[in-house]
């Protein structure tokens, strides 16, 4: 289905280029992928040459890192990629974040150790942050602790819902390195290779019976060199504010592909089912639901392109990426929950991809910050803006 705002003609290629590769070389490999273990892990290999050897690995990287788009150009192409929830991953883009922090924040010794494997192999450091006991909305209630001692950090923490650590290369550990700082200023971040003794993977949690890779890991007095340190002493809320706001715009751009991949299905459907009474196509309710994910999906990637650009001029895009992240996950649940209705009891089954996709969406609601942080730190800064604004209207 065209969208209201056409891919632009440099980009046309590319992206007719990556859908082709999603759908005939991606679909078939969904459920084997999504499946998880051994066989998952050699499919997703495969398919990562695959895309390489198709010219279309790596795209959104600095020019010295093998990419070639700008960040505008790299969201219209991640819409393609996310049409399956697996693109990211196998074109190389789920790295793009931690390249650039490596490459601007990481030791000499830690970018010769990692930088050329994340930018050429697609394996993906992880980032353990969130905390069991605390709320994982306000990071500045972390509890793990980093303690400097004769040239080593010793580390102790206990951190869940650490995406993909039993394979990362390391693990970006966040915790209390200034006790005497306040707030943000009290926190650090610090690469922990994997298999440093006293880290210890407790289980990985199925997220909606879904297993994504996600660990409850222990820190018991693990031992790293000074120089694992990532960026300044203090500075974890700053690093992660500037790779997060990125990261969201690309998880959003990615949801428009998941939308538009149900919308697709959805009017299919709607097109060819039969039910009492006549075609799905003239019932005025079936119409409503099209309707509605159209303008969902299409407005969503309005406000991707929006905060893109934003983003493009320099600005933090707090305001344009706090609506986009809460309009696209909102978006993506909802579309899926209409294409699922419209499938009827197939949509419940493994015969169509939707049961999966939908679950999938629904953890888009809570990563990167809840729903309600959003619309919060939003709101707050739309009131300061109409107070300054006060008496000119
Ligand atoms: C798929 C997925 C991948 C993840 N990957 C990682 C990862 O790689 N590394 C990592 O460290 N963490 C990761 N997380 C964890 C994620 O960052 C946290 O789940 C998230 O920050 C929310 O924290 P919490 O789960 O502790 O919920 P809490 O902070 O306890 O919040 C629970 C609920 O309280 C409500 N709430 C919170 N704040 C407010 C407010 N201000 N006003 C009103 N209501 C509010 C919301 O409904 C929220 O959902 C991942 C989570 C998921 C689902």
């Amino acid at each position: 289905m065209m969208g209201l705002d056409p891919v632009p003609d440099r980009l046309a290629e590319v992206c007719a280029a990556t859908r082709a590769f999603v759908e005939t070389s991606v679909y078939p490999q969904e459920s084997t992928l999504s499946a998880g273990g051994a066989l998952a892990a050699a499919v997703l290999r495969q398919l990562q040459d695959a895309a390489r050897a198709a010219g279309l690995w790596g795209l959104g990287l600095p020019p010295e890192y093998g990419g070639s788009l700008e960040l505008l150009d790299f969201a219209y192409v991640s819409e393609e990629q996310g049409r399956s929830e697996f693109g990211a991953a196998i074109f190389g883009s789920v790295a793009r974040q931690d390249v650039l922090t490596l490459a601007k924040y990481g030791s000499p010794a830690l970018q010769r150790r990692y930088l050329d494997l994340l930018v050429t192999d697609g394996t993906v450091p992880s980032l353990a942050m969130t905390e069991p006991q605390k709320s994982g909305s306000d990071p500045m209630g972390i509890e793990a602790t980093g303690v400097l001692e004769g040239g080593n950090w010793r580390l102790n923490g206990h951190k869940w819902f650490v995406t993909g650590a039993a394979a990362s290369p390391y693990t970006t550990f966040m915790c209390r390195t200034e006790p005497d700082a306040r707030s943000g200023a009290a926190f650090s971040l610090i690469a922990v290779p994997n298999g440093t003794p006293g880290v210890e993977v407790v289980r990985e949690t199925l997220l909606l019976g879904l297993p994504r890779g996600h660990a409850e890991v222990r820190y018991t007095d693990v031992l790293v060199p000074e120089d694992h340190l990532v960026g300044g002493r203090g500075q974890a809320m700053a690093i992660a504010q500037e790779r997060l706001a990125v990261g969201r715009l690309l998880h959003a751009a990615r949801w428009v592909g998941q939308g538009r991949r149900a919308l697709d299905m959805m009017a299919a459907r709607i097109r060819d089912r039969e039910v009492a009474g006549g075609r799905l196509s003239g019932m005025q309710l079936a119409q409503q639901l099209l309707f509605d994910s159209f303008a969902e999906v299409e407005s969503c990637h309005l406000l991707m392109v929006a905060a893109a650009r934003a983003l493009e001029r320099g600005s933090a895009g707090r305001v344009e990426v706090g609506v986009l992240k809460v309009v696209g996950a909102r978006m993506q649940h909802s579309v899926l929950d209409r294409a699922l209705q419209i499938f009827g009891a197939e949509g419940l089954t493994d015969d169509t991809p939707l049961s999966r996709m939908s679950r999938v969406a629904r953890f888009g609601r809570i990563y990167d910050g809840p729903d309600e942080v959003h619309i919060v730190s939003v709101a707050r800064r739309l009131l300061r803006e109409s107070a300054a604004h006060a008496g000119t209207g």
